[in-house]
């Protein structure tokens, strides 16, 4: 198969070198079966790239990802470099990405796979078969807002202040990414805000509003305060699809509903940038996890956050839908045979590393190409 799709691997410190080596295992067994062939490169980041290239990402390693058609990240950070200054933070490396390849709409999946229905707090009859799309404006809102700052009031008292600004471009961009998206899927957008109390939020709705009408009349879009949504989330968690929300709602939600699945080290995210004439869009894909410095060498991390973003990766950046869907299919079935890493360990089944479980996974791949 041509190598035309230049995919490059960023694994980063910790577990994350570790949870990488898994999913190369799932590229190299992509191009012996000739189902699927890419131009992969590797380069350091986060306290790797400290250590040898003295800055958490180089200027190299940010024009080379923005050459690629895709990014898939590990994870950066560690109490080794916890000591250093703000901006020789291993975490610079993911703000750099997301800032120089113009990523906006951050992708939290929120799905609840059977063998791990009981990793939720909630009941099992309230998750079953989850499967939600969070999409969160990334670039904007009030943690970018101007005017931003603490000042000194007359009497002395201090005031923090933070603003919340959105443009209807950003919100049109942005929502574009929920519309496209639901199109894939179950044909439903929520949109989320607080236009109640907030011109923001009003704008944000009304922005959302005109261009489901005018550019996706099929599909179904609904308002919701992001209050209500926090709740509906936990009550009712399953009558969502997508949900596209701001920055600031989008951070509190999209954790709220990754924990509905109960598990960390299953989840994988996708940022987004806008695509360009020809189509082409940057894109970064990694775990929602850290690091784990706990566990760091061990051999004990779960590599599935890190497959199912290649998973992603494959759907949204090459779409790969098939392909992407013999992967996450190949992930279930290995936990359905009964093996766990330790963080989703359960009673009854039997304890994996990490290099059991890639195994595993490509023990089903291969059952399922055949
Ligand atoms: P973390 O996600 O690294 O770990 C939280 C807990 O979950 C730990 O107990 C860890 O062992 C466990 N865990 C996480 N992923 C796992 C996996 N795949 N398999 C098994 N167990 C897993 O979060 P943290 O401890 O708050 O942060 C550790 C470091 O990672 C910090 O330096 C932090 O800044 C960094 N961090 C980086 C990213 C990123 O690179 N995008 C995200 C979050 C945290």
């Amino acid at each position: 198969m041509p190598a035309n799709k230049k995919l490059l691997m960023l694994p980063g410190d910790g577990i994350g070198p570790e949870v990488m080596g898994e999913v190369a295992g799932v590229l190299e067994w992509l191009d012996r079966k000739n189902i699927a062939s890419f131009d992969i490169s590797e380069a350091l980041v986060g306290g790797a790239a400290i250590d040898a290239e003295g800055t958490p990402i180089t200027p190299d390693t940010v024009a080379r990802a923005r050459g690629s058609d895709a990014v898939l990240f590990g994870a950066v950070g560690g109490p080794k470099w916890d000591k250093l200054g703000f901006d020789m933070r291993p975490e610079i490396a993911i703000l750099t990405l997301r800032r120089e390849l113009g990523l906006f709409a951050n992708l939290r999946p929120a799905t609840v796979l059977d063998p791990l229905i009981d990793a939720s707090t909630l009941k099992p009859e309230v998750v079953r078969g989850l499967d939600i799309m969070i999409v969160r404006e990334s670039t904007g809102g009030i943690y970018f807002g101007e005017p931003r700052g603490v000042e000194t009031l007359p009497d002395g008292q201090k005031r923090g202040i933070n603003t919340e600004v959105y443009t209807t471009s950003e919100i049109e961009r942005v929502a574009r990414v929920a519309f496209d998206l639901a199109r894939q899927r179950q044909g439903r957008v929520c949109s989320v805000e607080k236009a109640n109390v907030m011109e923001s939020g009003l704008l944000w709705r009304q922005t959302v509003t005109a261009l489901g009408a005018a550019e996706y009349p099929d599909v179904a879009l609904a308002h919701m305060y992001a209050d209500n949504c926090a709740m509906q989330l936990v009550r009712n968690p399953r009558q969502f699809d997508v949900i596209v929300t701001g920055n600031l709602f989008g951070d509190i939600l999209s954790d709220l509903a990754s924990m509905l699945t109960g598990s960390l080290g299953m989840l994988p995210s996708a940022t987004l940038g806008a695509p360009d004439a020809s189509g082409r869009r940057l894109a970064l894909y990694e775990p929602i996890h850290g690091s784990a410095p706990d566990i760091t060498g061990q051999g004990i991390a779960n590599p599935l956050a890190q497959t199912l973003s290649l998973a992603m990766l494959l759907r949204y950046s090459f779409g790969m839908k098939d392909e992407a869907a013999m992967i996450e299919r190949a992930c279930l079935a290995a936990l359905e045979s009964g093996i766990r890493t330790a963080d989703i360990m359960q009673p009854g089944m039997r304890r994996v590393t990490t290099r059991e479980m890639g195994a595993a996974v490509m023990r089903e791949l291969e059952r399922l190409a055949a």
